[in-house]
């Protein structure tokens, strides 16, 4: 079993990582307190791992750390790394949605291509680190729907999905199936076939 220290404030994202690794393999823990990290780098790999590294040197233990975002193909450059700020800084997430519904205006639906991307970076030394990515592609919808979720899926149609609704309105597809849960399929399994490696001490 790895230990891991989620490099992140929020510790609502421990339970939602420790419900999407297998409980025998890995275990993800809220830090005892929160690290400012300066998110400037150029990629989430960058940003991951910056993350992981500043936890890493605060609390000497083995760390994980995620970077995720939208990329709007008709908005290139636009959010992508800089999804979070998206229109600004101080904007709720409502109000990025609602931005970002009036900058794609009236687009035709083929246009309206996008996907959400997520790195994870198992920091567990610093000569031994691994990364894993998972992308969610779809389309953004011309106007919000759902309840559940965060962020930007109210508009968020998944290509997979049969309903064509938004990942809003279906958080158990988006629990199985999400750019996050993509990422932690791949850990899962790299850290499986990890351990069945290992010898016996
Ligand atoms: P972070 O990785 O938590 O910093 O998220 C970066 C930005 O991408 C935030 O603005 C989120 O709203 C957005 N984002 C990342 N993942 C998702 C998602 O699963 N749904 C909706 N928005 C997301």
């Amino acid at each position: 079993m790895l230990e891991l220290l989620l490099a992140s404030g929020n510790p609502h994202k421990a339970q939602e990582f420790a419900a999407l690794f297998d409980r025998q393999l890995l275990s993800v823990n809220a830090a005892p307190s929160k690290i400012e990290v300066l998110e400037d780098g150029e990629t989430y790999f960058e940003n991951a791992l910056k993350k992981a590294t500043d936890y890493y040197s605060q609390f000497k233990v083995p760390v994980i750390s995620d970077d995720s975002g939208l990329t709007v193909e008709a908005l290139p450059g636009e959010l992508g790394i800089f999804s979070a700020r998206f229109g600004g800084p101080g904007l709720s997430d409502e109000q990025r949605v609602e931005h970002l519904l009036e900058k794609l205006g009236e687009l035709e639906c083929e246009k309206r291509n996008a996907y959400f991307s997520c790195v994870l970076c198992f920091y567990l030394g610093p000569e031994e680190i691994y990364f894993f990515e998972g992308r969610l592609d779809g389309a953004i919808a011309t106007e919000a729907s759902g309840e559940e979720g965060f962020g930007y899926d109210p508009v968020f149609i998944p290509k997979n999905l049969k309903s064509r609704q938004s990942v809003a309105c279906d958080p158990g597809w988006k629990a199985a199936n999400s750019h996050r849960a993509l990422a932690c399929q791949k850990a899962n399994l790299f850290f499986k076939e990890r351990n069945g490696q290992k010898t016996p001490d």
